[in-house]
């Protein structure tokens, strides 16, 4: 399926429980509490549906990103595959530390991606 299909069921879907919300809404008078929490569940939605829709144009367009994606998507790539090697090292525990992505600080012992100094720390990591 192609990408505008998926975001259209995607975007239909989401336009179902809108209206259902907005049922909601115009049927009875809503407290502070009821406004509250229908505020947390719409930024709740709105949230989700960004997601949704910034994974569906990630995915079609990650090839051939335009100029102003293309940072974003280096640090999308960057970050997935940090994740991927903090999640194996808690698979295989704290014996196994340092991957290619990851060094270990030799000041603070925190686990951070590559970089010149330390996230936690500060401490210089080369
Ligand atoms: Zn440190």
């Amino acid at each position: 399926m192609g990408f505008l299909e998926n975001l259209g069921e995607n975007l239909s879907e989401s336009l179902t429980s809108f209206s259902n919300d907005v049922t909601t809404i115009t049927k009875g008078v809503i407290d502070s509490n009821g406004l509250h929490s229908q505020i947390k569940k719409n930024d709740e939605t709105l949230k989700k549906l960004y997601e949704d829709l910034g994974r569906s144009y990630y995915n079609a367009t990650k090839d051939s990103p335009s100029e102003a994606d293309v940072q974003r998507i280096r640090q999308i790539a960057d970050i997935e595959e940090a994740q991927v090697n903090l999640r194996a090292q808690l698979q295989t525990g704290p014996e196994n530390p340092g991957t290619a992505a990851t060094v270990v600080c030799p000041k603070c012992g925190a686990v951070t991606e590559k970089a010149k100094f330390c996230k936690q720390c500060g401490a210089a990591l080369e």
